[in-house]
């Protein structure tokens, strides 16, 4: 099928705006159309047309007759004039002929939906024009043809030429695309582009529902930003291309129309902008070019004031505009992308494919690129596969919080399990240190039991150790039927030789006494301890009197043996004195008895004159 009925698109108008920028180029002569040889059905009737610029406007059907010969050629092989944002108004002429013999019906197609005013003149048989006036500003019923541009239909007698004149004027961009077409092969155009045009609404429609039903349910303000730019996006492209005065507001006349289209696009650039910095993160990101998206949003979200009171004055400048922030915006999701910002690779592949799209159509426009429908609907397919890459750049941001989630989850229970361990070691450590405070302890209790058993001047058994076991063993001799000997043993003249040889010298006497007394008992189960004061004993189970009395005198003469001076002793040196008693205990009676008997005994020795051994 034909061709060059994809629509305006934003590509256009980029085109648009450079021809403003260039100029028209004019050139001379001008063929008949033949009406009846239409390749696949249809003509771009642009190499047809002859124009006069009425730069006044003010030009009416018949002044404009008048000038006839001052009209030119637009000399253009391509689809449509393109005179740019100048206020001029243009009187567009066509001549066409039926070579055939039967009449033929035919439509013109002006297939740009905002031009604001077109007056399309067509002569009757009898070679009167009438006028058709329609156009964007004015309500839908006025078009002769029901469709979401101007279509006339025109009748050809046979052998006839006709010649239609067209007056056209708008507000914003005077981009005229005129085509002939043969009604079937229209029809046939019209039942596929309405189809694609609702399919492109359709998916729209349900990507803002969704998402919306999305941001109710997150909360996440970004799904609205997402849903708000595809509402602009589609309030932009169906003012475009004229779908919104169709089924909108088909009774509004006047610049509505036109401002509902520009105000979309600016809006949708808005939307997509703030959608971009908050998913992207621009101001952590890139905080300098964050700056620029920023003056790009109060641009954008500013243009439609402008729109709304000078649309006329602001159109072109603001399509300048967008033309420079277009490829901005585009160029700074690349440098998003190279700081490997996940989303930023979404974005940019969004934006790279609506701009293909786009780009598509206009290259098609500029007969760069065949017409196929794919370059017909760019823009409806960018822009769908745009909507659908950021949809799929909402659902990976879910798939990365989710994935940060899990990664928060599995940091937490590792920190919990080396607390735990943490805990489980110190419990360890706190145990171990006890345990080892517990044997400090036992062996502390244990000195300091021995100490509590010891005398401290001569480091043998004290008098409670002696008590104890002399208790003990008196009750184990009276269990087992043994004797049990114990022996008193006391200095002689100690008095005199602490008063003659100190104090001092006295206790180094009583550490070698108790040395030497101690040697003499070895056998095992046998104690020595100091009594009291020069007082020393011993305990010796299962030892009876004969035995006793060996002992002490072994220690006796050990210590005479020793010949320690003592100037105030008779004898000159020190000497001891002890009383022995040994018996087999009873039941029931004490201990003091045997003590009162060796005590006895050691007076005795000491009254038989010392340096001697006593038994009881
Ligand atoms: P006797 O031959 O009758 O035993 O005469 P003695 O002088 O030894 O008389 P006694 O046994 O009563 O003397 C006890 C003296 O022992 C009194 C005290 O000065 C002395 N003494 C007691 N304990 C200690 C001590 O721990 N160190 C010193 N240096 N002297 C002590
Ligand atoms: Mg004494
Ligand atoms: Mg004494």
């Amino acid at each position: 099928m034909h061709s060059c009925q994809g629509g305006m698109n934003i590509g256009r108008i980029f085109i648009c705006w450079l021809c403003w920028l260039c100029g028209p180029a004019w050139a001379m002569d001008v063929a008949a159309v033949d009406a009846a040889a239409l390749p696949h059905g249809a003509q771009s009737l642009t190499a047809y047309l002859s124009v006069l610029e009425d730069e006044g406007g003010g030009l009416d059907f018949d002044g404009a007759r008048a000038r006839d010969a001052e009209f030119r050629n637009a000399g253009k092989a391509d689809e449509a004039l393109s005179f740019g944002y100048t206020r001029s108004a243009f009187w567009l002429r066509v001549v066409l002929r039926n070579p055939g013999d039967r009449p033929l019906e035919r439509l013109v197609e002006i297939s740009n939906a905002r031009l604001s005013d077109i007056r399309f003149y067509q002569p009757d048989v009898d070679g009167r024009y009438h006028v058709q006036r329609s156009g964007s500003a004015h309500p839908y019923a006025t078009r002769p043809y029901p469709n979401r541009y101007y279509v006339y239909p025109v009748r050809l007698e046979p052998h006839a030429r006709q010649t239609i004149y067209v007056r056209v004027w708008s507000e914003g961009a005077k981009l005229i695309p005129l085509t002939l077409w043969e009604p079937a092969a229209y029809a046939a155009y019209q039942r596929h582009d309405y189809l694609v045009q609702g399919a492109y609404f359709g998916a729209a429609g349900a990507m803002m529902l969704f998402n919306f039903v999305l941001f109710l349910t997150l909360r996440d303000r970004l799904y609205l930003m997402y849903v708000g730019f595809v509402f602009f996006a589609v309030m932009a492209l169906s003012g475009q291309n004229g779908l919104a005065q169709e089924w909108l507001w088909p009774g509004v006349s006047g610049s509505w129309p036109n401002t509902a289209a520009s105000l979309g696009f600016s809006l949708s650039a808005g939307m997509l902008t703030t959608f971009m910095r908050r998913m992207i993160n621009t101001r952590m990101v890139i905080p300098r070019l964050d700056r620029v998206l920023v003056g790009l949003q109060l641009f954008f979200f500013c243009a439609p004031l402008a729109t709304l009171f000078f649309y006329v004055q602001t159109a072109g400048p603001i399509t300048t505009l967008w033309a420079v922030s277009a490829p901005l915006i585009m160029v700074i999701g690349i440098v998003c992308a190279f700081k490997r910002q996940r989303p930023a690779y979404f974005f940019t592949a969004a934006y790279l494919l609506f701009f293909l799209g786009n780009a598509s159509s206009s290259l098609a426009a500029l007969a760069i690129l065949p017409h196929n429908t794919i370059t017909n609907y760019g823009s409806q397919i960018g822009s769908c596969i745009e909507m659908l890459m950021l949809a799929f750049a909402l659902a990976d941001r879910v798939y990365v919080m989710r994935r940060e989630k899990e990664k928060a989850q599995r940091a937490a229970f590792a920190a919990q399990s080396d607390l735990i361990a943490g805990l489980q070691e110190s419990e360890r450590l706190l145990e171990s240190r006890v345990n080892q405070r517990t044997r400090e302890l036992k062996v502390a209790n244990e000195h300091l039991a021995a100490l509590s058993m010891t005398d401290g001047l001569t480091a043998i058994a004290n008098r409670r150790r002696f008590d104890e076991v002399l208790s003990a063993e008196w009750a184990r001799a009276a269990r087992q039927h043994h004797m049990l000997a114990i022996g008193l043993l006391d200095i002689d003249y100690f008095k005199q030789y602490n008063d003659h040889y100190g104090h001092q010298q006295g206790d180094e006497c009583l550490r070698v006494v108790a040395a030497t007394f101690k040697a003499q008992l070895q056998r095992g189960g046998d104690l020595v301890a100091r009594y009291g004061g020069e007082e020393f004993a011993f305990v010796a189970p299962a030892t009876d009197a004969d035995q006793a009395l060996a002992i002490a005198d072994g220690v006796c003469r050990a210590v005479a043996a020793l010949e320690l001076p003592h100037a105030r002793a008779p004898g000159g040196t020190l000497t001891v004195s002890l009383g022995v008693a040994s018996w087999m205990p009873l039941a029931g009676e004490a201990p003091d008895a045997l003590l009162r008997a060796a005590d006895q005994a050691l007076y005795r020795a000491k009254q038989l004159g010392r340096n001697r051994v006593e038994v009881h």
